[in-house]
């Protein structure tokens, strides 16, 4: 087995069974998304367009593919046709598009909305208070080509685990609270995806059904490649 294999095997063995695992393969080439996928690894995760409209193509067709950064507008349409999940729906105008653009290919997308609870001023995504008053509102509703499934975030990245926890609590209590309150009676809503390779074991902790993985499956990313 691959090395890729083992991390991944590895990493299956210590995170919890009902813990969904996204394997962040940006800035990886396509023989190590393949010693992944051999490994079992189904769900793969991207950042930026172009890379996973490259990629997508050139491996098995039951890849999950997540879209994990920043989505500007005029990229919607390019990624539209290979991606399962946009994880980083960070605000209603690129919801609709989404939504839009999904409607054109007469697919259905699973959305999670970018949850910003980190400290630090450089995360993207809607606020706690921001997001419980548009879903009140029912800026959430009425659109039939986007399964929203829940809630993404990120901690900031601080060696501090004790404010990691507490942002990531703050996370676990605005997706039970739009749970309950909003999306209840609405089984899609089920996901909340918190954990990097540095921090899952306490987003686990504090409630994560779902962590995205990357170093600690293909090692460190080479920016200049
Ligand atoms: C890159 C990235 C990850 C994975 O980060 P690692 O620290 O390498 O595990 C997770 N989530 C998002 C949104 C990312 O951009």
């Amino acid at each position: 087995m691959t090395e890729i294999g083992r991390n991944i095997t590895q990493l299956r063995s210590e995170v919890p069974a009902n813990v969904r695992i996204v394997a962040v393969s940006k800035f990886h080439t396509v023989q190590d998304i393949e010693a992944a996928y051999a490994a079992g690894q189904r769900i793969f995760g991207e950042n930026r367009a172009q890379e996973l409209c490259t990629k997508a193509p050139l491996l098995p067709s039951d890849v999950e593919w997540h879209f994990l950064g920043h989505l500007q507008r005029n990229k919607v349409r390019m990624i539209m046709p290979y991606v399962n999940t946009i994880q980083s729906i960070d605000s209603v105008e690129l919801l609709r598009l989404v939504d839009a653009e999904a409607a054109r290919l007469g697919k259905t997308v699973n959305v999670l909305l970018q949850l910003h609870v980190a400290q630090e001023e450089t995360k993207t995504g809607f606020a706690p208070a921001e997001l419980m008053m548009l879903a009140t509102d029912g800026a959430f509703i009425g659109m039939n080509n986007v399964r929203i499934c829940g809630l993404m975030t990120m901690a900031s990245f601080v060696d501090d685990m004790e404010q990691v926890r507490t942002e990531f609590t703050m996370a676990k209590s605005v997706f039970d609270t739009l749970k309950s309150a909003v999306f209840m009676g609405n089984s899609n809503f089920s996901t909340l995806s918190m954990g990097m390779t540095g921090d899952w074991r306490t987003a686990v902790r504090c409630g994560s059904t779902m962590v995205r993985i990357g170093t600690a499956i293909f090692g460190e990313r080479n920016y200049q490649g």
